[in-house]
């Protein structure tokens, strides 16, 4: 295009105008003949304009030198005026230094990072690893972790770039320099969002794919920091290398400009071949859903019930609702948890007080109470799928309630993972109502029924029982039985009805757990006592919200 100036040619092929500044131009001139990439040079420029990056590496590269032997050419000839510096003027000599068509080798900076590891081949390829996982998501977040040596590589010519600009009266600090990951990040955002069908790549999600860079030919360029530095790089079990990324960076920042620059070469060496990409991996944040659960059986563990490795009961409460929240969510796994918990044998029902009717007779109905049941959630990991909606939701806890009878589900609902520390919170000051199926030795008498509706903040103190003794650690924890009231059955039985301080152990306090447990029942009724059944007919912790049909 003869007659026309760099700008206009540059504007007429698309391409993206440099924001260059004068003092730029050392650092242009130096960083190429050290054999940085033009990428790694327009970070050094300091220029934050994402689409700069985007474009092609040559043009850009094209660009830079032109940029500096126009001041080459000012100096040799004092009338050359933009006019006369085209293609066609030019000795042949000149020209060749401007046609650059490639970068000969890998950047000595990046290690190729910003080069052919960030173009379309690799956008298509982390695409394809996402989509593989197939996540039904319209964001995600693109974290990249590179070699640590890269610190260092940075860090030298940071200081000699420094220095050129200092000499030239200018000044580049170090938080200006754009950051390898940030120049990264612009490039691939657009090339991956397209690949992916118009997911943003965003910097807040709760997908995050990860893209990892090792490059074991240059990983002694930061051995030299362990002499001077050895406090920052101590063995820990886990690691592979005490070289981490963090530890050479709290390393650069302790070491001296001069020591440092003795141990560095500049330019730093050349590399036979760029980083290699590590396996992508994605990873959603968790997501929480939570219900109440009733459960009608004596034979059902609450948790997979594993001696020795080998599983004593068929299946759990936990199983049976967490199978088809997991299949619906297409999660990795699950974490279970639950306001309290009740023993293998225990039953927990809810009194359905509402309608004024019993657990015994045909107008129970837990879902009617809304403290009936046990509040429990799930914790969804690395799910597929990180939103159900209400109907849907409904059609799971369905699926849970028909897969068996042991257990119903109900109020089933997405909540966040700050609502669930709310089942957890003041878990020791929730009251708790039990029924116990009580025998005793001695006949009951009206006296012993009178006597036991009368007890009110009852204060027990409960060693470790005997059968939790192997998981839990031995003290004395003092508990507070609110109130009872029994109902007689026949001379040897009754019901106790309990409302108790979350925690207490009620079969103990029947039983005496051989004097563990004082006062308990048989002190209390002066005869051996023994507990029968034991249903769990509320647990008083108002959440999560309660859901109409
Ligand atoms: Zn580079």
């Amino acid at each position: 295009m003869p007659g026309r100036c760099q700008t206009e040619r540059n504007q007429l092929q698309g391409e993206v105008m440099l924001p260059l500044k004068e003092k730029d131009k050392i650092i242009i001139k130096k960083m190429l003949a050290a054999g940085c990439c033009a990428r790694c040079v327009l970070r050094f420029c300091c220029i934050s304009v994402p689409a700069v990056y985007r474009q092609r590496r040559q043009d850009t590269l094209q660009q830079l030198r032109a940029f500096v032997e126009a001041d080459d050419d000012d100096a040799s000839r004092e009338s050359a005026a933009p006019e006369e510096n085209d293609d066609s003027g030019e000795p042949a000599e000149k020209r060749a230094k401007v046609e650059v068509a490639e970068e000969a080798s890998v950047c000595v900076l990046c290690l190729g990072v910003l080069q052919h590891l960030s173009d379309l081949p690799q956008a298509v390829k982390i695409a394809d690893a996402v989509t593989k996982e197939n996540y039904e998501v319209d964001s995600l977040v693109l974290s990249i972790s590179l070699p640590a040596q890269l610190c260092v590589r940075e860090h030298t010519c940071w200081l000699h770039m420094k220095e050129q600009v200092r000499a030239k009266c200018g000044l580049l600090g170090k938080d200006d320099v754009v950051q390898v990951k940030e120049a990264f990040k612009w490039i691939m955002q657009d090339l991956l969002g397209k690949e992916l069908g118009g997911v943003a790549v965003v910097t807040k999600s709760g997908l995050e794919v990860s893209v990892g860079f090792t490059h074991p030919e240059t990983d002694a360029d930061c051995h030299f920091l362990a002499t001077s530095c050895p406090d920052c790089f101590k063995a820990t079990k886990n690691k592979q290398s005490v070289f981490t990324r963090m530890a050479v960076v709290k390393a650069l920042e302790k070491i001296t400009d001069a020591k440092f620059l003795k141990s560095t070469p500049w330019p730093p060496s050349r590399a036979s071949s760029s980083c290699t990409p590590q396996d992508v991996q994605c990873a959603h944040v968790a997501v929480f859903v939570a219900g109440r659960y009733n459960k009608f059986c004596r034979s059902l563990p609450q948790t997979p019930w594993l001696i020795d490795g080998e599983r004593r009961m068929e299946s759990s409460v936990e199983e049976l609702i967490a199978a088809p929240v997991l299949a619906a969510f297409r999660a990795d796994g699950f974490n279970f948890s639950s306001s309290g918990r009740e023993d293998v044998d225990v039953r927990t029902l809810g009194n359905g007080k509402r309608r004024g009717g019993c657990v015994a007779c045909t107008t129970f109905d837990p879902s009617l109470d809304p403290l009936a049941g046990r509040p429990f959630a799930v914790e969804m990991l690395n799910p597929r799928r990180n939103r159900l909606s209400p109907d849907h939701m409904k059609k799971v806890q369905q699926t849970i309630n028909e897969s068996s009878d042991k257990i119903r589900v109900r109020d089933l609902q997405m909540v966040s993972r700050d609502a669930m520390s709310r089942m957890k919170e003041g878990e020791e000051e929730k009251t708790k109502s039990y029924r116990a199926l009580v025998w005793t030795l001695k006949s009951i008498q009206p006296d012993d029924i009178t006597f036991m509706d009368h007890v009110q903040d009852l204060a027990v103190d409960q060693k470790t029982p005997l059968r939790v003794l192997h998981r839990r650690t031995l003290a004395v924890r003092r508990r507070v039985i609110h109130s009872m009231s029994a109902v007689f059955l026949d001379s040897h039985h009754f019901h106790l009805r309990l409302k108790t301080q979350a925690g207490t152990y009620i079969k103990e306090f029947v039983h005496g757990d051989f004097g563990r447990t004082k006062p308990n029942l048989c002190q209390l009724l002066h005869t051996d006592t023994d507990i029968l059944e034991l249903d769990v007919e509320s647990v008083d912790v108002d959440w999560p919200p309660f859901l109409p049909d």
